[in-house]
C-alpha cells in the first residue's frame, strides 16, 4: 500500500493486543465493540493467539493506515 499523504510505499505490519481491537466513537470503560453502535471490529478476540490487525506504517508522515476489509490473519 502507498501512503495516502506522501505516496511512498508503506511498511506492512500488525497492531496486536490481548483484547479485541476495534474503532469506536469514543473511549469507554466497556470496551467491547458489540456494545457500541457504529463501531468497527478490526480484530475479534482470539484466546489462542490474541488479536492482530494488519496495519501499514509511513515513518516519514508518522501515519498508520488500517484497511479493515482485509482479513485479520497476521
Ligand atoms: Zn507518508
Amino acid at each position: 500500500m502507498n501512503c495516502p499523504y506522501c505516496g511512498k510505499e508503506m511498511e506492512k505490519g500488525v497492531i496486536q493486543s490481548p483484547h479485541e481491537i476495534s474503532w469506536k466513537k469514543k473511549k469507554s470503560f466497556i470496551g467491547r465493540a458489540m456494545f457500541h453502535e457504529g463501531s468497527v471490529v478490526l480484530s475479534e478476540l482470539s484466546f489462542m493467539s490474541g488479536s492482530a490487525a494488519i496495519a501499514y506504517l509511513c515513518r516519514d508522515c508518522k501515519k498508520i493506515v488500517i484497511d479493515y476489509s482485509e482479513n485479520t490473519e497476521a
